[in-house]
């Protein structure tokens, strides 16, 4: 079986090393590089006692440095890249594939170190270049974006003739016991959740302040949440490739506690992207706060609570207007159990191993860039639950919404 080449050794990249090597007659050697080697030999060592495979090779890479990045792809000869480092590096990972002939596959679209700004735009721009090369790259193989643009494209394949009302909804309703901690990356995670909202409805897009539209949602196992609509990447490449939607929004459940935390890191200028003169060294508030904050990769010892992450989708069948919701709940606990990483790792990395997976196995295929909507959802639905990340449907249901 072909070697594959994960870049990214966070809580995600943890998972995804993990769930390879829960695999070895797919997965029969990997290799784990990111900028800093200690923290992948340390993912090797935790995998070879917890689960005794030791075919893992670690190495020290800066992903944007495309010569020496393009220089590891080339020696270590993998099939393909599962890029789980910062959305940062999307375009520089994706040349160096290119330079070195291999597939591509990453969880977050990419975003521009100046400008909080989340568009397909840059990476879509790559796709004659992996057309001609004969190369697939493949687009937010996550969960969000990922497993919900996934159970997007099966509900328009078997449960309607016309899908119309797409609401994504995710909920966290876990408790790690610290004052304020982010689930990923905080510096990705803050620039995000501080965007103005946006959503999609009768063919615009519709800006809001952050945080101005909130629902008490119910979440199965969990109950009611508030829940905020905010911008969410996936919602471009959705509307794009299902143009039956009428609306398409992202709403994500946040504490009131939380919600304080963040105001305050806005109000005191923590969360500015900007340069500033700090003892005569420039440095960025954000990348500072990141320093400060818990680690999000440490969350997952003692973290109780579940997931809860999924699709509430109204349209047609055979002419009547039809309702259906398809979720997945995912325990922290459990994710920590297997892991040793939390359930918003786990979430991310198990459908990225998945992905990985399918391309491996011939069950996605095609030249280009894709997202992930675009492919087959059935085989890659047909695995996931058994991969660790159950997933239930009901139709006719009350939607909420
Ligand atoms: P972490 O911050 O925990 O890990 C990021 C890793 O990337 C670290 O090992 C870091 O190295 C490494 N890295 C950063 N810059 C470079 C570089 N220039 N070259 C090589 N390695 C680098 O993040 P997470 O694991 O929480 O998240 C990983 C990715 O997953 C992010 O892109 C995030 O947006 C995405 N994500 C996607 C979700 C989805 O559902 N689709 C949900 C959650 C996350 P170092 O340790 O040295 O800093």
């Amino acid at each position: 079986m072909p070697k594959v080449l994960i870049i990214g050794a966070g809580g995600v990249g943890r998972v995804v090393a993990y769930k390879c090597a829960e695999y070895p007659e797919i997965f029969t050697e990997f290799m784990l590089a990111s900028r800093t080697k200690s923290k992948c030999d340390e993912i090797a060592s935790d995998i070879k006692a917890d689960l005794g495979y030791d075919k893992i090779t670690t190495a020290a890479v800066d992903a944007e440095d495309v010569p020496a990045l393009t220089k590891l792809i080339k020696e270590y000869d993998p099939f393909m890249v599962i890029h789980v480092a910062l959305p940062y590096q999307d375009l520089t990972i994706m040349d160096a594939c290119l330079n070195a002939g291999v597939h591509y596959l990453d969880t977050a679209n990419y975003e521009p170190k100046e400008e909080a700004k989340f568009e397909y735009s840059h990476q879509w721009a790559y796709h004659d270049r992996f057309k001609a090369a004969g190369l697939t790259a493949i687009l937010g193989c996550g969960f969000d974006p990922g497993v919900t643009s996934i159970f997007t494209a099966r509900a328009a394949a078997h449960f309607f003739d016309e899908i119309h009302y797409l609401d994504i909804v995710d909920a966290n309703a876990g408790d790690h016991g610290k004052a304020f901690a982010t689930n990923f990356n905080p510096e990705i995670n803050i620039r995000e959740i501080t965007q103005p909202g946006k959503y999609y409805e009768n063919g615009q897009w519709v800006e809001i302040p952050a945080f101005s539209i909130r629902k008490d949602l119910n979440y199965p196992d969990i109950g009611p949440k508030p829940s905020y609509v905010l911008y969410h990447e996936e919602l471009e490449s959705l509307v794009k490739h299902f143009p039956t939607l009428k609306r398409a929004r992202f709403w994500m459940t946040f504490g009131d506690e939380y919600l304080t935390h963040l105001r305050v890191i806005q109000n005191i200028g923590m969360a500015g992207i900007e340069p500033v003169n700090h003892k005569g060294t420039q440095i960025i508030p954000l990348e500072f706060l990141k320093t400060v904050l818990p680690d999000p990769g440490g969350l997952g010892e003692g973290y109780s609570g579940e997931t809860s992450i999924g699709c509430r989708i109204r349209g047609i069948l055979d002419g009547k207007e039809q309702t259906y919701y398809i979720w997945n709940n995912c325990s922290h606990e459990r994710a920590f159990q297997e892991t040793r990483a939390q359930g918003v790792s786990y979430t991310t990395g198990v459908p990225a191993m998945t992905g990985a997976m399918m391309l491996i196995q011939g069950n996605w295929e095609g030249a280009g860039v894709f997202n992930v909507e675009q492919f087959n959802p059935d085989p890659f639905l047909d695995v996931l639950g058994k991969h660790g990340l159950e997933w239930h449907e009901r139709v006719g249901v009350d939607l909420e919404l």
